[in-house]
């Protein structure tokens, strides 16, 4: 029966950070998930300088054996508009793929992995876990996702339930072009396109030979029209000859502003997408999912085994303090749809505003101070 101090659910970024932390503090750990690396992830795989930072990640080992497209520039505009470039003449991001990074980082972790085991059933065990009737652990990191079964543990009312989420719903496909294919994006140019409301907007995301066309929006009830809006359009603008292949991949995630997760509780924390904590607008989920992951093991490892919610609480206080307030939508998300259409137009219409505003502050979090590489993990 493998039994362990800590066991994390989940080996994306946000448990497999977590747990390289823990492994490097000589930590007892165990991480479970229920797929096998290298698996598949839904995601743009869109990463910001920061993300690199708080990975402390060696670009040029990264970059041997896996995709790594620099993005120098971005040309967005409004789905019914003209577009704009906005060239930083450096590179400002990069494009990854989900099932490379995720397998890296883990096996880079060196955490000892229980692969292909969903987490199927929790029981408190004494002041420990007992999962799947056979593991024991005295602290969970809960790092499953957006549909994390130890996030849906602790934030189940009585009678099993789970309060009403709003989700951002999401779909894409990555596939690769072939060789004869003229792709009209450009790795180095990532195209966005944007609902006039604000409410969403598509992608297309070249990754060397690989192309990711995908969109994200608000209200999953515009789902699947969106997806065919959107297909219409990059077939209309003739970006991939011959159109975008089907079927497209769907997944939900929260922002941080409007989740309403608990992610603390007695024995046990929540990180990443489990905890919800994407950056509005852009969705951007992958470095919230490694911060907080440094965050998460910074805290058990303070704890020093007496993992009580008392001594646990500090981790809640470190993600308001480096995300921002979490269930607290600010007063843009109830403008009338008429001021965001007009807001929309005023940005999509202006160079400055749009590198400025949707750019810089929107999708590269460019005034964001960068974490101190395990400080403020170690701060918490
Ligand atoms: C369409 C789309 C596009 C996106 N594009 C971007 C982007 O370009 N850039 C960006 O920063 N963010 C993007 N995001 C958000 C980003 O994908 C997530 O925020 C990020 O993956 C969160 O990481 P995580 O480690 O918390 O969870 P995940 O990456 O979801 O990892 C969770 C892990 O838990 C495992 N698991 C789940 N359930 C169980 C279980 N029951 N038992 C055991 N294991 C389990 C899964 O197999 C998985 O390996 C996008 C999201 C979507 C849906």
């Amino acid at each position: 029966m493998p039994s362990c101090d800590v066991l994390i659910v989940g080996g994306g970024p946000a448990g497999s950070t977590c747990a390289r932390e823990l492994v490097r503090a000589g930590a007892d750990v165990l991480l479970i998930d229920r797929a096998r690396f290298p698996r598949d992830k839904v995601c743009a795989g869109w990463i910001t300088p920061a993300v690199v930072d708080a990975l402390d990640l060696d670009l040029v080992d990264y970059a041997a054996g896996q995709t790594l497209q620099p993005f120098r520039g971005f040309r967005t505009g409004s789905i019914d508009g003209g577009r704009r470039a906005t060239d930083f003449g450096r590179v400002v991001s990069y494009g990854i793929r989900r099932r490379e990074f995720d397998a890296y980082l883990l096996a880079r972790s060196g955490v000892r992995v229980l692969a292909g085991e969903p987490v199927r059933e929790l029981r408190r065990d004494g002041r420990g876990w007992r999962v799947n009737g056979e593991i024991h652990a005295s602290m969970i990191v809960g790092a499953g996702g957006h549909f994390c079964p130890v996030a849906r543990h602790l934030n189940q009312a009585a009678d099993g339930t789970t309060h009403h989420e709003q989700v951002i719903a999401a779909q894409e496909i990555e596939f690769r072009l072939d060789a004869a294919s003229s792709c009209r994006v450009d790795g180095e140019w990532p195209e966005l396109f944007f609902w006039p409301d604000l409410r969403g907007y598509g992608w297309c995301v070249r990754k060397g030979d690989v192309l990711n066309v995908g969109v994200g929006r608000l209200d999953p009830e515009a789902f699947p029209a969106t997806v065919r809006e959107f297909a219409a359009l990059v077939a209309r603008l003739g970006i991939v000859p011959g159109g975008v292949p089907s079927p497209w991949k769907g997944h939900a995630y929260l922002v941080h502003a409007t989740s309403q997760r608990r992610v603390v509780d007695d024995g046990v924390v929540l990180a990443g997408d489990a905890a919800g904590l994407a950056l509005a607008p852009s969705g951007e989920g992958i470095l919230t999912a490694i911060e907080s992951g440094l965050m998460a093991a910074a805290i058990v490892i303070a704890a020093g085994g007496c993992y009580t919610h008392e001594t646990l609480a500090a981790y809640d206080a470190a993600l308001t303090h480096r995300i921002g307030p979490r269930g607290r939508p600010g007063p843009l998300a109830h403008l009338p749809g008429w001021i965001t259409r007009l807001a929309s137009r005023a940005v999509f219409g202006s160079t400055w505003l749009t590198r400025r505003i949707l750019i810089e502050d929107g999708f590269l979090h460019t005034r964001r101070p960068p974490m101190n590489r395990g400080g403020t993990a170690r701060s918490v």
